[in-house]
């Protein structure tokens, strides 16, 4: 097979294109002149540098290669004894890694700091040349900000519906970082529908539901959440009085607004995470920053595909049903409710109870006088008694029990607006 010098000064072979002309040297198991080259391998690239390899001996070569006449021969060594991190470099000779480090060697540094993706991770490069020897896509701060968004939204969903459905959210209104993974899209649907059929009635959530999400999608939901709220002002006042408490905490020692933002982020990531433990459907607690808005967490682990037999072994065991649980779409209506309650009752803490009793009195007396459990897990306490009559109102809207509790707190909500 004929050989031909490759960018990287290596020889290497290749076939030629046409199909007749050079039939007598390689073509020798063609019968007619179309079958010429038709037992030809490839030709094979295992003695070319890879991607990776172009941009990490690249980065080497010009970290280290300060003096290209002197030194040459011992950054040959030095990249034979590091082979291994580099691929495997036995198949070059001398003089053609060599040539490699000339040509890695002459590409240009730009002084400007520059990002590529490195298999799941980002980095960050001066030298771009040796990136666009390598064929690997690089971007500027302003790209690589648009790129990550665009990467944390793959990444908060396991399917386009889903996909579709956070969007379809997010031009009506809703504010709130959204993740579904490791739900099937038939739930997905339901959740989202309730959702929305709640917000057209207490358009707040909009703002004051500012995560939705299942376990499995936590930790990249906080990420998220937390992203949103670096883009709010709010953000930017507590950046600053943050930098004043660090430099008192160190001793008037300065620091740079990119050390804050990195202490600060990783204070409210360990602040806010929500592991949840247990067993139970989905979680509603109110946001640290502001005990009226609130984050909603689905346990998808724990059921799988999630169905009714849920709420039948809930029936066998207390002999009333739970509303919570009967399916992810009343799951989602009895964690609104939490939320709903957060915010027009004055939510302070889960534990505290809430700021609005006179409210809560109105409630009390209708369930007083109906004197029979929405539910039996409704029995807990009247927060769950009222999130189990939000999520049967929704569910089955033949309660009326359930429907009087209702009416209150969305009359309260219409007081609210006037
Ligand atoms: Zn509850």
């Amino acid at each position: 097979m004929p050989t031909k010098i490759n960018s990287a000064g290596k020889q290497q072979p290749y076939v030629p294109k046409g199909n007749g002309d050079a039939s007598g040297e390689y073509g020798d198991y063609g019968s007619g002149s179309n079958k010429h080259f038709q037992s030809f391998k490839k030709p094979t690239r295992s003695n070319e540098l890879s991607k990776k390899q172009i941009r990490e001996i690249g980065q080497y070569v010009q970290n280290n290669f300060r003096d290209p006449l002197n030194n040459k021969s011992s950054l040959i060594r030095s990249l034979r004894w590091y082979g291994g991190s580099f691929g495997d470099l036995s198949k070059f000779t001398d003089e053609e890694l060599s040539n490699i480090i000339d040509e890695l060697y002459n590409l240009k540094k730009s002084d400007e700091l520059y990002y590529f993706k490195d298999g799941s991770k980002w980095k960050l490069t001066r030298n771009i040349g040796v990136l666009e020897k390598a064929g690997i896509p690089y971007y500027t701060k302003e790209e690589y900000d648009e790129q990550k968004e665009k990467d944390f939204e793959k990444d908060l969903s396991n399917t386009k519906t889903q996909q579709k459905l956070y969007d379809e959210l997010k031009n009506e209104g809703f504010k709130g970082a959204i993740s579904l993974k490791g739900i099937n899209d038939k739930n997905s649907i339901e959740i989202v529908n309730s959702i929305k059929t709640t917000i057209k009635e207490f358009s707040f959530l909009n703002d004051s539901l500012i995560s939705f999400g299942t376990e499995k999608g936590a930790s990249t939901l906080l990420e998220k959440e937390y992203r949103d709220y670096t883009k709010t002002s709010e953000y930017q006042k507590e950046i600053d009085d943050y930098k004043i408490k660090l430099e008192q905490w160190n001793n008037g020692k300065t620091f740079t607004k990119e050390e804050v933002e990195r202490h600060f982020k990783t204070l409210y990531l360990r602040d806010n995470q929500r592991t949840t433990s247990g067993k139970f459907w989905g979680v509603c607690g109110p946001s640290k920053k502001d005990s009226r808005k609130s984050w909603i967490q689905l346990k998808n682990s724990q059921y799988g595909d999630y169905d009714e037999t849920v709420n039948k072994k809930y029936i066998e065991k207390y002999g009333y049903p739970a509303n919570v649980g009967a399916s992810f779409g009343a799951t989602t209506y009895h964690e609104l409710g939490h939320a709903v309650c957060n915010y027009i009752l004055g939510g302070k803490t889960i534990f505290d109870g809430y700021v609005d009793t006179r409210t809560l009195s109105y409630i009390e007396e209708i369930k007083h006088k109906y004197n029979k459990p929405i539910s039996s897990y409704g029995k807990t306490n009247i927060s769950e008694y009222i999130a189990e009559c939000f999520a049967s109102h929704y569910v089955d809207g033949t309660n009326e029990q359930a429907n009087e509790v209702f009416n209150v707190l969305l009359n309260k909500w219409k007081g609210m607006q006037k």
